[in-house]
């Protein structure tokens, strides 16, 4: 460099290359055999990464590995047994290497009245949206941490910024994810481990398909709220958690990155 200061360059300077590929990185996708996740995991296998999906249905798991080619695995695992998901990162880590990146997509929602919601139904959606997102996370991170290296990514949602009707649980749930994410990026960033969440806004999916199904006005009034007048496709998370996984992204930390048309302008 005509200057010289590129010869003193130190590790620490801007990353060389493509700072958007994940090319030797391993990843964790809960919940990658459908939806959002399985976007997430087509986006990542194309940056680079080996991906291992996971969910409860191995059927499914196994056509949709075998959809997204080579650098995809699939691991069967239900989030909600906490007691098998540091034997679900160990597993990983022995056949494909140090995990480098983890996004907690897997998710459960329920449209109810609040006064309508059981306590059986509330700890349902609490125990596979936060109490396992929790456990994994830790369980992920203790292994990160001690390499002083890493990504945690959280799937959360609109619903944890805005009061929309029906969905008690899963706000409280994904509200949570919020606050933890800001807990976890203080105690972890200074040890090498970025922690971040996506808030997805209407995204045309399974889950959001039958929410709209079942509610004939939802559909119009969540048009109504998306300045960008149609809705969201999975690869649009898809791409935003490459980003915010790759070096791109290394001085992001704490944050909750809104994929949403502009919903969160104000509704
Ligand atoms: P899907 O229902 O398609 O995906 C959910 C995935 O989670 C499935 O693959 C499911 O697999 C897996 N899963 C559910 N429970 C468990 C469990 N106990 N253990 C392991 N895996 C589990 O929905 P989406 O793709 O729409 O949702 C993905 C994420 O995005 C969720 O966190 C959701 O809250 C969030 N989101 C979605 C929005 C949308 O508009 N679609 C908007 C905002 C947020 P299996 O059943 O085989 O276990």
């Amino acid at each position: 460099a005509p200057n010289g200061h590129a010869a003193a360059a130190t590790p620490e300077s801007a990353p060389q290359g493509d700072v958007f590929s994940l090319a030797g990185r391993v990843a964790i996708i809960t919940g990658g055999g459908t939806g959002i996740g399985l976007e997430i995991a087509r986006c990542m296998v194309a940056a680079g990464a080996t991906v291992i999906i996971t969910g409860r249905r191995e059927s499914v798991l196994q056509e949709s590995a075998a959809a997204l080619g080579e650098g995809a695995h699939f691991v069967v695992n239900d989030i909600t047994d906490l007691a098998g998901l540091d034997g679900l990162v160990e597993q990983v880590e022995a056949a494909h290497g140090p995990l480098d990146i983890l996004v907690n997509n897997a998710g459960i929602n329920m449209k109810k009245p609040a006064l309508e919601v059981t306590d059986e139904d509330f700890s349902r959606i609490i125990h596979t949206n936060l109490n396992a997102v929790f456990a994994l996370t830790r369980a992920a991170a203790q292994r990160m941490l001690a390499r002083r290296s890493g990504v945690i990514l959280m799937i959360s949602s609109m619903a944890a910024y805005y009061g929309i009707d029906r969905v008690v649980a899963y706000a409280a749930s994904k509200s949570a994810v919020e606050g933890m994410v800001k807990v976890l990026a203080s105690e972890f960033s200074s040890q090498g481990v970025r922690v971040n969440a996506i808030a997805p806004g209407f995204i045309e999916t399974e889950m959001s398909r039958t929410a709209m199904n079942s509610d004939p006005d939802r559909r119009d009034r969540a048009m109504r709220r998306t300045p960008m007048g149609k809705f969201g496709k999975p690869a649009d998370i898809g791409h935003a958690a490459v980003f915010l996984a790759s070096e791109g992204a290394r001085y992001i930390t704490g944050v909750s990155l809104p994929v949403d048309g502009g919903n969160s302008i104000g509704f």
